[in-house]
């Protein structure tokens, strides 16, 4: 059996089939760091991280790239009303999306490229768009001719006739069509900027992401994943530019994630419903937001209420405390058949992701095993066992749900010092401050935590 998944593509549910045996090359849109990431954003992220988790689950080995998009019109609007360099608020909130994400416990990914430092790789994809006619440079801005790509318009189902009516309210008259986007923008004062071929100036912001996509997964990957309203225009433009370019499939499956609603609203700062994932980090644990996010199947839209949230945080309890059960219950002798309750997670899970379904397998599977558990007699050693290790991969490798030990032994504020802690000197890392990651490993060591780097990230415990 294998992972079907939802492509939004072909409009199908479609039996996965990796370009290379055994590995996923995965692509998400990451933030555009201007603000804090809001509750909305980072369904998408914990989402993406699960399908991530999931396909480690099955055996793949996966090559997960999220991008920080760290130039774009709204970072440099901040800068300028808080008269800082744009830069530097790029770098705070790049720092902040790092920390809010080991907050919730999504996975670092294989490589958190930034925009600004992906310039060379844009200037060369758009060069090479320029010089086969499918972009034109007009007062130092370089469109994409959108006419010149037979199939634009296929992952939005969008045809380009009803696109420039609609367009051609706001045209802009040096653009041959009022549907061509800026892959380039010409230099104005007071903005940062890159020198091209063709001027000075900075890239668009679709053209980022494809760039960043084919330098780190090559120009066709498997996957590509974001939120709902990503689609238009933004992936559709990222399969132009990019398959203008190569004349091949840029990404196998388009995955798209659901939006949040709010009591039944959309989240907004003006309706005054609006929330990042910092505030409500501070009031519920990752694990049963987590938890929340996915007892909904990710393409449909969640509604987000308190009630549910505390409701979540009761569900998840059971899962939790057996987990904990398990692993002190002496041996007895009564049995459960835990290789059929996997096979009833797998089937669920395979199925585009039912996380809603492979929580309901879940939960048959505690309710047998605490039955037995609790009956005269008890578990015996291998159920038990078994048990355990089938809820460990489970709700802690793939879900993210539930505790171990080990993980913050047991004080939560400690454990939030430390994510904080990880989450900074990953970015030390990834800016390749070689001595200022040290200094904070050799420091915490002298503290008596030791950290543990792998390809999952960084993990703390206490030393012995
Ligand atoms: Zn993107």
């Amino acid at each position: 059996m294998s992972i079907a998944i939802y492509n939004t593509l072909t409009r199908s549910v479609q039996e996965f089939t990796p370009l290379n045996e055994g590995e996923v090359r995965m692509y998400c849109c990451g933030p555009t760091v201007y603000d804090y990431f809001h509750i909305g954003n980072a369904r998408s992220f914990v989402m993406s991280d699960v399908v991530r988790r999931y396909f480690e689950f099955r055996g793949y080995t996966v090559t997960y790239v999220m991008n920080i998009t760290d130039i774009d019109d709204k970072i440099i609007r901040r800068g300028n009303d808080e008269g800082v360099p744009s830069s530097q608020v790029a770098d705070r909130f790049a720092a902040a999306f790092l920390e809010d994400s080991a907050r919730f416990g999504i996975r670092p990914a294989s490589m958190h490229p930034r925009a600004t430092q992906t310039m060379d790789d844009m200037i060369a994809h758009i060069q090479g768009l320029i010089d086969n006619g499918s972009a034109y440079v007009v007062d130092g801005d370089v469109y994409f001719r959108v006419g010149s790509y037979q199939e634009y318009g296929k992952l939005s189902r969008k045809n380009i006739e009803d696109l420039e009516v609609g367009a051609r309210v706001e045209a802009d008259t040096r653009k041959e069509s009022p549907v061509d986007f800026a892959l380039w923008k010409n230099a104005k004062p007071g903005e940062p900027t890159w020198d091209a071929p063709w001027g000075k100036g900075r890239p668009g912001w679709h053209i980022e992401c494809s760039a960043m996509a084919m330098k780190y997964l090559g120009r066709t990957f498997d996957i590509h994943a974001g939120g709902n309203d990503l689609i238009f225009p933004h992936h559709e433009n990222e399969i132009a530019q990019s398959e203008a370019l190569t004349h091949q499939p840029f990404a196998k499956f388009w995955m798209h994630f659901g939006f949040l609603n709010i009591d039944n609203e959309k989240m907004s700062k003006s309706l005054g419903n609006f929330f990042t994932a910092r505030e409500i980090l501070d009031k519920y644990p990752a694990e049963v937001i987590r938890f929340y996010y996915l007892q909904t199947h990710y393409r449909s839209p969640l509604n987000f209420t308190h009630e549910g949230l505390d409701a979540a945080k009761t569900g998840l309890q059971k899962l939790q405390v057996l987990y904990d059960a398990l692993g002190e219950a002496p041996a007895g002798s009564g049995t459960v058949d835990v290789a059929a309750h996997e096979q009833r997670f797998v089937a669920a899970m395979d199925d585009d992701f039912n996380t809603p379904a492979g929580f309901g397998a879940l939960f048959d599977f505690a309710r047998d095993v605490n039955t037995v558990l609790h009956a005269e007699g008890g578990l015996d050693a291998t159920s038990r066992d078994a048990a355990r290790d089938l809820l460990h991969r489970t709700t802690v490798e793939v879900f993210g749900v539930v505790r171990t030990e080990s993980a913050g032994g047991g004080d939560k504020l400690l454990d939030d010092v430390m994510q904080l802690v990880i989450a900074l000197r990953t970015e030390a890392r990834q800016e390749k401050q070689w001595a200022l990651s040290d200094r904070i490993r050799d420091g915490l060591k002298e503290l008596g935590i030791v950290l543990e780097d792998s390809r999952d990230g960084t993990k703390w415990k206490l030393g012995e």
